[in-house]
């Protein structure tokens, strides 16, 4: 989607909106109660505010500015060794397992509780058992940590498949990985593929390819992906054959070997880098602007991903999905904002194709979050204190804004070559749909579990 239909779109939604205010605030129970749960990773108020700067203007709106209910959420992780302690900056795996079970956890569990290594049921595995059809859309590998959380329950989330349980030496800058509790030969439930490939979900796409072409733990010759064929999943590698796909299939859509590729990168391969400084002057860095990364042009969009999936899940009893834009957070880490700034236009475009179902079906309650903020923050493009040769002590970029702007975005959590990393203030939350006004403006992050089970009548169960 272009720029200029995005801004098109975002004015008609708002007039969609404001037409619809009145049905928003209708009593409940307006038929079969459906759950959106968009999650951006990484999605803070950083992020959001160089997404709209740089896709609609400073003076402009992006269709989350115009959702009735916008608040924040306090995000919520505890310390592996002592779970009493509160742990300030959370990843992914504690967070998703938090908002999927509401039950708070450490970095890198998936679906289990600190130390005592307990599964905790995600709202999709509760959905399930009540009748509901439950879906996950993400533009991460299936078994990242944010999608791993609502269907899997490993010790760390780098348990991606049978290949991955035990790994030696330091992998960034967490522990190493050891899941070998978790071998079903060991009474486990195996890798986050296996659980995948055994869950009871109608719908599941992203990428994650490699992981289900690995052995399966307890075969000679059986890929983890025959593995979900024999369990009843058809199994879909294109944006073709998500077409194609029938009501009563239960479907494995795997687009691409980990990661799927994101829409934007800069110019040049530009990101950001550390201020150059030559005879003690700065040179600051030249702007560049963003554009079309062509590795993603055969990759069906988050927005696809979620129309198929809403018309996929549509039945009698109701629905709950989860849908993911991943790269929100990846694309920080390696300090790539072009990255950043594509993945938040995906996360809108699905947040489109979510309310133009609401429209037609009034009990869907759509939640729009982030697990945890990140490193990116939107700074002077030249510093105040240019003139005295100071300025960013991390790695800087300049980005050119088609209203005619110039961002400078700083990455400065760390100085290693790899990553940036998160962190650990409120993230928001936008809603749309039945219950809305019930919902604090300040909330914990275990209360979106509990905002989505009473939404789907799910509560004492
Ligand atoms: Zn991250």
């Amino acid at each position: 989607m272009t720029i200029k239909s995005l801004v098109l779109v975002a004015t008609s939604l708002l007039l969609a909106l404001t037409g619809c205010a009145s049905s928003i605030s209708k009593p409940e129970n307006q038929g079969r109660p459906n759950l959106i749960l968009i999650i951006g990773d990484g999605f803070d108020d950083q992020q959001i505010t160089i997404a709209r700067n740089y896709l609609v203007g400073s003076g402009g709106e992006l269709l989350l500015d115009q959702l009735p209910y916008r608040g924040m959420v306090q995000v919520q992780a505890v310390r592996e060794d002592n779970p009493n302690e509160p742990n300030y900056v959370a990843d992914s795996a504690a967070t998703a397992t938090t908002m999927a079970g509401g039950v708070v956890t450490s970095r890198q569990r998936v679906g289990t509780t600190a130390k005592t290594d307990e599964d905790i049921t995600s709202m999709l595995e509760a959905a399930q058992s009540a009748g509901l059809r439950t879906g996950i859309v993400t533009t991460a590998s299936v078994t990242d940590a944010t999608p791993a959380s609502f269907v899997a329950h490993v010790s760390h989330r780098f348990c991606h498949g049978p290949d991955n349980m035990v790994e030696q030496g330091a992998r960034l800058s967490t522990a190493t990985t050891d899941c070998s509790a978790d071998y079903k030969k060991n009474g486990g439930r195996g890798s986050i593929a296996e659980q995948i490939a055994s869950s009871k979900l109608d719908l599941i796409l992203g990428g994650g390819a490699r992981y289900f072409g690995q052995l399966a733990e307890d075969s000679n010759d059986t890929t983890v992906l025959r593995e979900a064929q024999d369990y009843g999943f058809r199994t879909i590698s294109d944006r073709a054959e998500l077409k194609s796909i029938r009501q009563n299939e239960r479907i494995l859509g795997l687009f691409s070997g980990s990661t799927m590729p994101v829409r934007y990168r800069g110019v040049n391969g530009g990101q950001a880098d550390f201020l150059e400084r030559i005879d003690g002057k700065v040179v600051w860095p030249e702007p560049f602007a963003c554009e079309i990364n062509p590795a993603s042009d055969s990759m069906p969009t988050l927005s696809e991903m979620t129309v198929t999936a809403l018309r996929h899940l549509e039945n009698e009893s109701g629905f709950a999905l989860m849908i993911e834009a991943a790269s929100i957070d990846k694309q920080a880490h390696s300090r790539s904002p072009c990255g950043s700034i594509g993945e938040v236009e995906q996360l809108i475009e699905s947040l489109q194709a979510a309310i133009a179902y609401q429209q037609t079906h009034p009990n869907t309650l759509i939640l729009v979050t982030a697990d945890h903020g990140h490193s990116a923050t939107l700074i002077p493009d030249i510093s105040g204190l240019a003139e005295l040769e100071y300025g960013s002590p991390g790695r800087f970029a300049r980005i050119r804004t088609p209203e005619g702007g110039i961002m400078g975005i700083n990455y400065a959590s760390n100085d290693s070559p790899m990553w940036d990393e998160h962190s650990g203030v409120a993230v928001p939350l936008y809603a749309i749909g039945p219950g809305i006004r019930d919902i604090p403006v300040f909330i914990r992050q275990a209360e979106i579990h509990t905002i989505s089970l009473q939404h789907l009548g799910l509560t004492g169960r």
